[in-house]
């Protein structure tokens, strides 16, 4: 028996889990969630892995609210062992259709980040808007032409939709903001789809009403600006207006100004320290953004996330620190993992 299944037998994954799980301990998870589904569907997260991640990380960690933990960072005092975080972006209605009931049942706290122009107007969160053009469109192709780019988008079936969506996000995520809502203009207009005024069926947000029963029931409402932009592209006065305005209204909605905000897309290029100062200056406690794996709890206004997807092994692997030992074990725990 060669050497890797021997340790593979010896240990085995609940073994490896445990000893990793020992050794990453004091690292807090902050999980990073977007949409659940009662059904089986593309880009949700389904019930029934959901409240599978949601028993591990009942019966191996201490959940906290985010806000708890920022409280904690921000008077200096130690953070527990086995500490793990949930956060939702966005605030859509399958939060609070599919997800909230089984946070509930379990007693476990978690954050919601909402864009309040979505909350008040019913507006789009605009990735859904290019989801729902490209969805409907009849065209086989879709061009787009404007001064510095030229994009040609095949979107003649399904499967060259979601590439489709992926680039024309890629793109628009790198404009300017007025940039970015033209090149929306222009891909609803080539692709002749009229999109509602107010976002349309599993688009939906949670409403004001649904976020103060929420608030009520030990989910912390956080900020996530009023209309999405990246605020990395924001004139000062945007971005006050997009931070701080976002925590003015939601404290005016929910009755408490909230601890937390999340940056929106929030990729190493779409946070800057501008944004960053604006969070510490709107009087939020901590931040979020959307990469790596582990939180080193070295800014609390840039704490890092674990994205937590459909893939159990992939959850597992992350939540149990098996990643982050890899790292540092070397190549023994890669051997291992690969042989189980
Ligand atoms: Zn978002």
């Amino acid at each position: 028996m060669r050497l890797r299944s021997r340790i593979a037998l010896a240990v085995g994954r609940a073994g490896l889990y445990r000893a990793t799980l020992a050794v990453t301990a004091a690292r807090p998870r902050i999980l990073m969630y977007h949409r659940f589904s009662q059904h089986p569907e593309h880009r949700r997260l389904h019930r029934s892995e959901f409240e599978r991640q949601l028993d591990v990380l009942h019966r191996q960690f201490r959940v906290v609210s985010l806000g708890e933990y920022g409280g904690w960072l921000a008077e200096g005092r130690p953070v527990p062992p086995r500490v793990a975080i949930i956060t939702v972006d966005d605030g859509y209605r399958d939060f609070y259709e599919v997800a909230y009931p089984l946070l509930r049942e379990r007693g476990l706290p978690a954050t919601l980040f909402v864009a309040t122009d979505a909350v008040d107007h019913g507006a789009w969160l605009w990735p859904d808007r290019v989801e729902y053009v490209l969805d409907r469109t009849v065209s086989r192709h879709v061009v787009l032409e404007a001064q510095g780019y030229r994009m040609e988008l095949p979107v003649g079936d399904a499967a060259a939709k979601q590439p489709a969506w992926a680039a024309f996000v890629a793109h628009a995520l790198a404009v300017p903001n007025e940039s970015r809502l033209e090149m929306l203009r222009q891909l609803e207009e080539a692709a002749g789809v009229a999109v509602p005024a107010e976002a349309a069926g599993g688009y939906r947000v949670c409403n004001w009403a649904e976020l103060r029963e929420l608030a009520s029931h030990g989910i912390e409402i956080g900020g996530h600006t009023r209309s999405h932009p990246v605020v990395s592209r924001l004139d000062p006065g945007q971005l006050d207006d997009e931070i701080a305005g976002c925590r003015a209204r939601l404290a005016e909605k929910l009755g408490v100004a909230p601890n937390t905000f999340c940056y929106p897309n929030g990729m190493p290029g779409d946070v800057n320290a501008e944004a960053r100062l604006a969070v510490q200056r709107a009087g939020y406690v901590c931040a979020v953004v959307a990469h790596s794996r582990y939180s080193r709890s070295v800014d609390r206004f840039l704490l890092e996330r674990i994205a937590a997807g459909p893939s159990e092994r992939y959850f597992d692997e992350a939540v149990f620190g098996l990643d982050h030992a890899r790292t540092w074990l070397g190549a023994r725990a890669t051997m291992v993992q690969e042989s189980t």
